[in-house]
């Protein structure tokens, strides 16, 4: 869901083509969606009919919860206009609050106005002062937003809402389930980033995904770091290598510390998250930005259930890696 500033492709595909002994084939179907890319995977005997139903989730998906769709209900809910939400928002914002409580608030979606001043969706860049940020801090926060039936309710019609930290992930676990539901055993899912392998390959192989090489500036051709093998999990990558703007020579990300109000500037050049479902991973990944890299280890010694691999840059600008136990069951 995220606009890209520069092409985001946080994660590469290692794809080996393999020929099936069941007569299944294995079908590819790419294409742009939420300002980046989506490339699909499937195995089945037939074809017919999935790219339309990838297509039909991807709108309903762009019409509930887009910031770049001017009536979508989020940009509707923004202005604060009179919507009924729909199953698509609650989902969204049910997952918002879960990981706004697991990360004691580094994921928070209400700091929309902040992203929107600091114009990162819009590539104009600006300035905040001390007093402008105090101002709209004011506004942030998951306590001042509930749902009420069908209703956002606002305690400040100022707070603006933001859920491009999640959105690709949770639209990663709506095609899981599309899917599933169809019967498909084997699938892999990538949507800017955010992908989900379901069963295994038909030689009975796990899904290869490779972690990008952080690179100095955005278009430098990519590498990768390291390669990790899946069934069904999900891995999402958030970096700061490809969307950050710099000033006065410091690197900024487009990520937002919701206690600071300020753009987060540290080390971690680039997160990987695997967790069961996408949109877990996708908020964990957004939220180790913010956290930065002591206090995500901190974090994963509290919660051996999620693997992470982090790559950041030392004091001396050299490229380190870190990655907690259970990381290591997934590298090759
Ligand atoms: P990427 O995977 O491309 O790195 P993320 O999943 O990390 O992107 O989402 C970053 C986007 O989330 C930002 O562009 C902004 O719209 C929004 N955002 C920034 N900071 C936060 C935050 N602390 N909590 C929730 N959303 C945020
Ligand atoms: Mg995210």
């Amino acid at each position: 869901m995220k606009k890209i500033l520069f092409a985001g492709i946080c994660i590469l595909i290692v794809l080996f083509t393999t020929s099936c002994s069941n007569g299944e084939k294995r079908f590819v179907f790419d294409g742009t969606v939420q300002g980046t890319y989506y490339h699909i995977v499937i195995y089945n005997d037939d074809s017919t009919g999935f790219r339309q139903g990838f297509d039909s989730i991807f709108t309903c998906i762009d019409n509930s919860v887009s910031l770049w769709v001017r009536n979508s209900l989020l940009s509707r809910v923004n202005r604060n206009e009179n919507v009924i939400l729909d199953d698509i928002f609650k989902d969204n914002f049910i997952a918002a609050q879960r990981m706004n409580k697991l990360t004691e608030g580094a994921l928070d979606i209400t700091v929309g106005a902040l992203v929107k001043s600091y114009g990162f969706s819009t590539q104009r860049r600006t300035n905040l002062s001390q007093r402008q940020i105090n101002d709209m801090l004011k506004y942030v926060g998951m306590d001042k937003v509930f749902i009420s039936g069908n209703k956002l309710i606002k305690k400040y019609p100022q707070t603006q809402i933001d859920f491009n930290a999640i959105a690709q992930g949770y639209t990663t676990d709506m095609i899981t389930k599309y899917l599933d539901n169809k019967g498909i055993k084997s699938f892999l899912i990538d949507v800017g980033g955010e992908v989900y392998a379901r069963g295994l390959k038909p030689k009975k192989e796990k899904w290869k995904v490779a972690i990008e090489q952080p690179t100095k500036s955005s278009d430098e051709e990519r590498s990768y770091n390291a390669t990790v093998s899946l069934k069904d999990e999900s891995i999402v990558t958030s970096g700061s290598y490809r969307k950050f703007y710099e000033e006065n020579g410091v690197k900024y990300s487009h990520t937002i510390d919701p206690k600071t109000g300020r753009p987060v500037r540290h080390s971690l050049l680039s997160v990987s998250v695997i967790a069961k479902d996408a949109t877990t991973a996708d908020g964990l990944a957004t939220s180790f930005m913010v956290l930065g890299l002591n206090k995500s280890i901190e974090f994963l010694q509290n919660h051996k259930e999620y693997s992470a691999y982090f790559i950041y840059s030392d004091s001396n600008g050299e490229l380190k890696i870190w990655y907690n136990d259970s990381f290591k069951n997934y590298l090759n």
